[in-house]
């Protein structure tokens, strides 16, 4: 296919050969930005990653951080609160030691409400001194300073100090006291005798609450826990936040992790819940150094954690905040690239189905066995195919220049665009063909012999569509089938043989319904001219030309049929007498239209005669005769007319018909007689000869012409047994004659197209004993058109014979003077026409005299007939033409007369034979 344009004429398509490289950077270009939205979209979920993970970190640095500055001030504040436990600790041993130091230097001195009061100004919160004797008893308090007498040999605080060999501080786990009945931590020591053997012990009993002071003091929030542990696990002083540590105190704590801590060093921090509240802390631990002791200080994780949770929570609503912008962003993103991305596969899709299109359309148009070229409304072709320009001959170039002759348009109804242009006006019909938007179809000839079918479209914008088929082997074929299925190929009308059966068809039908009909013959005028000045091919073009309009003019129910030549027979059913003449009018101004053929103005006209059903006839043969004969009367009045078969001829016909009817039975029943008329030499005026001519002496009409009865003697055959009795007659009765003239006998051309005519003659002659040298046979001009070597074979074996032959009517055709040469004739008989313009034309005797002079070079005998006066024979005599035949020599008598005459002539000399002459 070749879609031209300015790059390309070329037949090949530069859009698809472009479009490859573009496509694929195209596709690179979409790849790479298709890449791009998942780029972006890594980078958002990177960059939220990294805030996740960033805040995650930071989150868990700074909680590090809170924890770590917890620990630190856990630490510190364990460390402090060692020092202040140490201290207090200190503080009540030195008391402890200074009491025991008292008693031992005066037992019996010794005032314990005294050194209680001095004692508890050191300690607030020792709310009892006493001393424990050796066996347990309660010696004195600061309560009770004489003693209770109470037993307390089962306390801890007694036992351990008097079981144990080491001289130190003890602290007793915190107990209710027997005597106060509160809750409180005993610190003993042991006391000693002068001796040195122990005496008891001094207690100092401590409120718990004593050791929590330092609490109150520092900040450790409100879960916080500050605990004095023995290295048992038993909380020996406590404080739990805000709040009151004693109900902690007694407790153990021997089960939490902070004890195994202190196993492990004596001093920590660790983060762990506690065992009495279940509350997780930051817990410092530190051993109070001397004292089987350590202090644990803790803040909660929850508060120290507050701050940074609180933080924490910020941050991750901002990186939530930020996470959704980002996945907003992204999402934005991703849907605007897929949409980007689907927009373009749909293009890519739409080009691809177009590059597909363009090539299943390039590939249809290359596979087509027909050519095809579009051209636009200023004849320049836009698309054509490989084929189109094969079939047409032409190069590529040829198309890039575009608009040539192949492309204009073969109009079988004559282009009416160029008509009417050239035309005169008044030829044309008021509503002239406007080219329409139809498919012409018209055939083209093609130098090399070729026939190409061009179908033409004209399209809306102007622009044309023509294809081309090479129908050479289908016109030939369908020229043989249509042939034989009774079509004429050329025109695609009806032949001869299509056209029988349909009449007959249409003729029953009629016959059937009484619906009229008509046959129409019809014949076209000056045909032959434009066949001989432009061709066989233009002959062709313009008949197709001529069916195409008949066909328009007439209805589909009526029937066209080419039988021949430039003759068509048409049937048209249904139509009054009116609405058929208005038609053959309309067939003739129609065909009288100028054609366009081979790009030259053609005119010609037509002729036609019509034929209805019923009144010129009943059967095919009757209506197609009538019409035709119709057609010849029409020719001969002018051209370009019509005739209906006339209702005079219609009497003809049927007069006809009954002479036919009567002639068979004149043939049967021997109705005939021959008369005879003598042929005389023109010098002496005696005859030579006699003619044979047939009367008939019909029953009701009287003697009958022969011109009028021999055509239809001649049509239906009966010439044959007519002429067989002519002849034997003839014969017969010359052979009765007193002298031996010749008797000259006319032979019809239906003699010639049988081969019996030499034997029936030998027979006939054999038995009248006629010699052969008597009988001359006229024979007319028309019958030696056909067959010319047949009847010279004949007429030489009649002449071999002895028989002599005559060339009868001689110059009525206008080819005799060739007859003469072409047959082997003895004689002529100029025509008698001649004689009638013999006196007054001097042309005709010009005419005479060469005939005369061109028999006498061929060496034949030269009769003139129709000899009716003086001047006439005057003239020949003068001209000496040998013979003479006519009323002036004598009319055709009866066999008797001419016998009669001939006996009585017998022994009469020229003389005689001059008075007749007169
Ligand atoms: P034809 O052969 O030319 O015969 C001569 C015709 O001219 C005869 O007419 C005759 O009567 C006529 N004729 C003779 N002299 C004169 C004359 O001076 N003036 C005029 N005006 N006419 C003259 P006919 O007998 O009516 O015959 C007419 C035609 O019929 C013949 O023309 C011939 O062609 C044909 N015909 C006659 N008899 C036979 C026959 O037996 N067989 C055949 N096949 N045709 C015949
Ligand atoms: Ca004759
Ligand atoms: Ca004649």
């Amino acid at each position: 296919m070749a879609i031209a344009g300015d790059a390309s004429a070329n037949g090949r398509n530069p859009s698809a050969d472009r479009a490859a490289p573009a496509a694929a950077a195209a596709n690179m270009l979409s790849g790479l930005r298709t890449a791009w939205p998942s780029l972006g979209v890594m980078l958002g979920l990177s960059c939220i990653l990294l805030i996740w993970t960033g805040l995650y970190y930071a989150l868990l640095a700074e909680r590090a951080q809170a924890i770590a500055a917890a620990s630190q001030n856990t630490a510190n504040l364990a460390r402090a609160f060692e020092e202040s436990t140490l201290r207090s600790l200190k503080a009540i041993d030195q008391s402890l030691l200074y009491i025991r130091q008292a008693y031992r230097q005066d037992p019996a001195g010794f005032d314990m409400v005294a050194w209680a009061r001095d004692t508890q100004s050191l300690t607030d919160m020792t709310f009892q001194i006493s001393r424990i004797d050796r066996n347990g008893i309660l010696a004195s308090s600061n309560f009770a300073p004489n003693g209770s007498g109470i037993d307390l040999s089962d306390r801890e605080h007694f036992r351990v100090q008097r079981d144990s060999a080491v001289d130190e501080l003890f602290i007793s786990k915190p107990v209710t006291g027997r005597a106060s009945n509160k809750p409180s931590i005993q610190l003993t020591r042991k006391i000693f005798t002068a001796d040195g053997v122990f005496d008891g012990v001094v207690v100092v009993s401590l409120d718990p609450l004593y050791l929590s002071r330092f609490y109150h003091s520092i900040d450790i929030g409100l879960d916080g826990l500050i605990a004095l542990v023995g290295t048992d696990g038993i909380i020996r002083a406590a404080a739990l936040g805000a709040g009151n540590g004693g109900m902690a105190v007694g407790t153990s704590i021997a089960r939490d992790s902070l004890l195994a801590a202190f196993a492990h060093e004596r001093a920590g921090t660790l983060l762990t819940s506690s065992s009495l509240d279940g509350i997780r802390r930051v817990e410092s631990f530190r051993g109070v150094r001397g004292f089987p002791l350590f202090v644990s200080v803790g803040i909660a994780e929850a508060e120290i954690l507050a701050v940074h949770e609180a933080n924490r929570r910020s941050d991750m609503m901002l990186a939530a905040l930020l996470t959704v912008l980002l996945l907003a962003v992204m999402t934005l993103v991703v849907r605007r690239q897929t949409d980007l991305k689907r927009a373009r596969a749909a293009l890519r899709d739409s080009q691809e189905q177009y590059a597909d299109k363009s090539r299943l359309l390039e590939a249809t148009l290359e596979a087509m066995s027909q050519g095809i070229v579009m051209v636009d409304a200023q004849h320049r072709p836009q698309v054509f195919n490989q084929r189109a320009l094969e079939l047409l001959a032409l190069l590529p170039l040829d198309m890039k220049n575009g608009g040539s002759a192949p492309f204009e348009i073969d109009d079988p109804l004559g282009d009416f665009d160029t008509l009417l242009a050239s035309a005169e006006p008044d030829r044309i019909r008021p509503n002239p063909v406007v080219l329409p938007l139809r498919e012409i179809v018209s055939e083209r000839r093609l130098n090399n012999g070729m026939l190409l079918e061009v179908r033409t479209r004209v399209l809306a914008d102007g622009g044309r569509l023509q294809t081309y088929t090479d129908i050479t082997a289908r016109a030939a074929a369908e020229e043989m089938l249509g042939a034989a299925a009774g079509l004429d190929y050329l025109t695609g009308l009806s032949n001869r043989n299509g056209f029988g059966p349909k009449l007959e068809a249409a003729l029953l039908a009629a016959q059937r319904t009484g619906q009229p009909l008509s046959v129409l013959c019809l014949d076209l005028d000056y045909f032959k001219n434009v066949n001989d000045t432009l061709g066989h091919e233009a002959g062709d073009t313009l008949l197709k030309l001529v069916a195409r309009r008949m066909r328009d003019v007439l209805r589909d129910t009526d029937v066209v049929a080419r039988l021949g030549g430039d003759e068509f027979a048409l049937v048209l059913n249904g139509r009054s007498r009116n609405a058929v003449e208005h038609a053959a009018r309309m067939l003739l101004d129609s065909l009288a239209l100028p054609y366009l053929v081979n790009g030259e103005l053609v005119r010609i006209g037509a002729s036609i005669g019509v034929a209805f059903y019923p009144t010129d006839g009943a059967t095919v043969e009757l209506l197609l005769r009538n019409a035709d004969t119709a057609l010849y009367e029409a020719k001969s009045v002018g051209r370009n007319a019509w005739r209906a078969y006339a209702s005079e001829d219609g009497l003809r016909e049927r007069h006809r018909a009954q002479m036919e009817l009567d002639l068979r039975e004149a043939v049967e029943t021997q109705q005939f007689t021959l008369a005879y008329q003598p042929i005389c030499d023109t010098q002496t005026g005696q005859p030579v000869a006699f003619e044979a001519l047939l009367r008939w002496n019909h029953k009701q009409r009287g003697p009958t012409s022969p011109a009028e009865f021999i055509p239809v003697a001649e049509q239906t055959g009966l010439i044959v047994p007519l002429g067989r009795w002519v002849i034997e007659t003839a014969c017969a009765e010359a052979a009765t004659w007193a002298r031996p003239m010749h008797v000259a006998v006319n032979l019809s051309p239906s003699w010639f197209r049988g081969t019996d005519l030499l034997a029936h003659l030998a027979e006939v002659l054999r038995r009248t004993g006629l010699a052969p040298e008597r009988l001359d046979l006229e024979v007319t001009e028309g019958v030696l058109l056909e067959k010319s070597d047949h009847v010279i074979s004949i007429m030489q074996s009649l002449r071999g014979m002895g028989v002599r032959m005559v060339l009868d009517d001689f110059g009525s055709a206008h080819s005799s003077l060739s007859y003469l040469r072409n047959f082997p004739f003895d004689q002529v008989k100029i025509d008698r026409s001649f004689m009638r313009a013999l006196n007054s034309d001097r042309q005709a005797r010009a005419l005479v005299e060469a005939m005369l002079a061109m028999a006498r070079a061929l060496g034949l005998e030269v009769v003139a007939e129709g000899v009716e006066t003086q001047e006439q024979l005057a003239m020949l005599r003068h001209m000496k033409c040998g013979n003479v035949q006519g009323f002036l020599l004598g009319r055709p008598q009866t066999a008797e007369i001419t016998r009669q005459g001939l006996w009585a002539s017998g022994g009469q000399d020229l003389e005689a034979q001059d008075g007749l002459i007169g």
